[in-house]
Parts: C-alpha cells; sequence; structure tokens
C-alpha cells in the first residue's frame, strides 16, 4: 500500500460525509438504534458496531486504520496515552505466575509497569541488558510468557536485535511486545521483524505538535481483539474523538517532518562533535557506535534524539550549559515542532537521590526548527559554560 494512499486516504469516506476533506470529529459517547434487532446486533458484534466510545469510534477508527496500514499489522487500537499502549498490551499478554523478561532502562512509566505493578499482580519480571539477544535467552524460564522489548531505548538508546530476539521467542511461544515510539512505522517496522504487539506514543511523532496525547497498540486480529474486549473497554483508558481528530492531522505531514528532523539533527551532531565541551554523543547512527551496523540494519533512518555527556566536573558546569540555553526548551517528552533538552542533572537532588545514570548526560530532541539557529543557540550556552 502507498505511503500516500494511507497518509490522505486510507479509512476515509468523504461521500459519507459532505465530501469534506478533513474527517469529522465525532465527539459523542453512544450510537442510537432503530429497532431492537439492530440493538441486539451490535452487542453481538462490538468490535465492528458503533455502540458506545468506550468501545467503537468513527473518528479513533479512521486513526487505526491507518496506524495498522504504517506498522503492517491487521489491526491497531487507540488509546487515551502511550503509557495506556504499554500497559494493556502487556496486561493482556500475563497472569499470574507467569514471568517477563524487560529490557533493562525502559521509558519510566514502563519501568514502573514492570518493577511495581506487575510484582503486585504475581507476576514476575527480569529486567536484561538487551545489547546483547543471549540475555533475553538466558532469563527465559518455563513460565515465561512476554519478551517485552524498546529499540532504542530511552535515554541511552541501546538496541535490541528485534530479528533474533522474535526468532527466539518464537519457538517458545513467548508473545513479544516492542515501544517503536522512537523510531516512528517510518522508519522501523517491527511486526516484519517478528514481534507480535507494537506499540506507540502518539504523543511523540505521530501527533508531531506537543499538543495531544494518545497511545497506539498493533498488532493481529485475534491479539487485538483479545486487548479491545478485556483491557480496552475494562480499564477504559481510550483516545477521545477529538484527540485520534488531532493524531490524524498530525499523521497527514509525518513523512515530512520525519525528513527534516533526520537531516537538522544529522548537522547538529556534527557541530557537537567538534566541540571539545562534549565527551561523548550517544546516537547509534554514529558508525564508531558500537550498535551502528545492527541500526542500520532495523531502522531506515535516524531520528531526532539523542544523549552527550558533557565535559564537565560538577553540577553547576552542566546547569550553566543548559539554563543558557535560549532556544531548546527544557522539558520531557519530544517528537513536537520544538528542541527540547532534558538534563539528567534534573534527577539529582542535593545531597539525596543519586540516578544510576550520570548527571552529565543530557538527551536532546531536534524539532523542525534551522539546523544554523540551534547551532547558534548551542554555541553561546558553550560560550556562557566555559566564562
Ligand atoms: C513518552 C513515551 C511513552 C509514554 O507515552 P505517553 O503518551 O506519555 O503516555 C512510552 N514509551 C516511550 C518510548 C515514550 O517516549
Amino acid at each position: 500500500m502507498d505511503l500516500s494512499y494511507i497518509l490522505n486516504e486510507l479509512g476515509e469516506d468523504r461521500a459519507g460525509y459532505f465530501q469534506a476533506v478533513a474527517p469529522p470529529i465525532l465527539q459523542t459517547c453512544n450510537f442510537a438504534s432503530q429497532t431492537v434487532g439492530e440493538m441486539r446486533h451490535k452487542l453481538q458484534h462490538e468490535t465492528e458496531a458503533h455502540f458506545y466510545t468506550r468501545g467503537k469510534n468513527p473518528t479513533v477508527a479512521m486513526l487505526e486504520k491507518k496506524m495498522a496500514a504504517l506498522e503492517g499489522t491487521e489491526q491497531a487500537l487507540g488509546f487515551g496515552s502511550g503509557m495506556a499502549a504499554v500497559a494493556a498490551a502487556v496486561l493482556s499478554q500475563v497472569k499470574a505466575g507467569d514471568h517477563v523478561v524487560c529490557v533493562k532502562r525502559p521509558y519510566t512509566g514502563t519501568n514502573k509497569l514492570m518493577r511495581q505493578f506487575l510484582p503486585r499482580f504475581g507476576v514476575e519480571v527480569t529486567l536484561v541488558d538487551g545489547t546483547d539477544a543471549r540475555n533475553f535467552l538466558q532469563a527465559t524460564r518455563a513460565n515465561t510468557a512476554l519478551f517485552y522489548l524498546e529499540s532504542p531505548n530511552s535515554f541511552l538508546f541501546e538496541l535490541q536485535d528485534i530479528r533474533a530476539i522474535t526468532a527466539f521467542a518464537r519457538e517458545r511461544n513467548i508473545c513479544t511486545v516492542l515501544d517503536n515510539s522512537f523510531a516512528t512505522p517510518l522508519f522501523q517496522n517491527p511486526a516484519a521483524m517478528g514481534v507480535d504487539l507494537v506499540v506507540h506514543s502518539a504523543t511523540k511523532y505521530i501527533g508531531g505538535h506537543s499538543d495531544v496525547l494518545g497511545g497506539i497498540v498493533c498488532g493481529s486480529r485475534e491479539r487485538i481483539y483479545k486487548i479491545f474486549s478485556a483491557e480496552y473497554t475494562t480499564l477504559g483508558a481510550v483516545l477521545s474523538p477529538h484527540d485520534a481528530w488531532l493524531l490524524l492531522r498530525g499523521l497527514r505531514t509525518l513523512p515530512l517532518r520525519m525528513e527534516r528532523v533526520a537531516q537538522t539533527t544529522r548537522r547538529v551532531v556534527a557541530y557537537l562533535q567538534q566541540r571539545h565541551e562534549v565527551a561523548e554523543i550517544i546516537w547509534p547512527f554514529l558508525p564508531e557506535h558500537p550498535q551502528y551496523y545492527l541500526a542500520r540494519k532495523q531502522m531506515r533512518n535516524n531520528t531526532g534524539q539523542f544523549t552527550i555527556r558533557l565535559q564537565a566536573d560538577t553540577l553547576e558546569q552542566v546547569e550553566k550549559f543548559c539554563d543558557s540555553l535560549q532556544h531548546f526548551l527544557m522539558a520531557a517528552s519530544w517528537g513536537g515542532h520544538e528542541s527540547l533538552i532534558f538534563p539528567m542533572a534534573a534527577a539529582y537532588t542535593p545531597g539525596g537521590f543519586k540516578p544510576s545514570l550520570p548527571f552529565t548526560l543530557i538527551r536532546f530532541y531536534i524539532g523542525l526548527e534551522d539546523a544554523d539557529y540551534l547551532i547558534r543557540d548551542l554555541d553561546q550556552a558553550f560560550a556562557k559554560m566555559n566564562a
């Protein structure tokens, strides 16, 4: 299926709504039936019927069709946030007494799900260094039901060899879930590499404008039906029609934005490589990165996130650099129009909590601004740091 067809036409039915170019926001909780017979039919076919928006809603369904097509899966489900999607995908695959192997240092919320929530319900979790696929194999037990991957993972962008891990999982009948928020469906398609459920925080690149939260789970008809009839409708963390509409709008320009972000990021990284204040750039798209070849194999292009290790001895030096930036915003998230930094230093409290990662690490996200504009901002911040 052509990418242009998916983004501009698939799932849309303009004849059904006055040939409006933009899809309607069907902001309604419920859908009426004209006869008992019709209502009975809807109750029996809730996955297709329009009955109640904590199930199916036409605006949300348009987004789901497009996301399934982009990931090359049979179906998809839209959630109210990325975490709702992650939690539903994971919960759908485990029961008390099961065991999960999860990549080390996943997204913060996922980490909490693995370390705090699942153990409360009798599910054991082992976190492994995912850069060596054998660690997944070695951690596997007779009761292992799920492998959870995030490739690349948060902050350090460590990759997992997706094909090697899913091949082993298939043999053992272990379900695989992969968080593909980092790469988007344009630059990585985990289902084609054997992953069963692909999850997204649509809040990031899919929305693309830092104005909407959303999550997506993509998978086979059978697995999506299982999630729909249990976690989706029972936990109820569904996507609102208006938010689905914003995500549909985001999708229209996704290829354009991703191409721009990819190019600008390469230029900003090249600039940072020249700076003596930067001790290390953690980015799998640099040839000296130990997983460069795997990144090239699994992903079609680079995106806008990378982490630098600042050459600094004190927290104050790091703060001086970060506080001096005028155009990079200091904030969580990424994937919007605006460039961001997330300094690990913010997680350090004087004399208190010490995170496992050094305070010299700063995660960057490069947005849609001009590369020169961003480089000038970095330049002046380095100057202030050195002053
Ligand atoms: C942001 C993010 C999430 C959570 O998504 P929300 O939409 O904020 O709930 C999950 N995984 C990754 C990799 C993320 O970056």
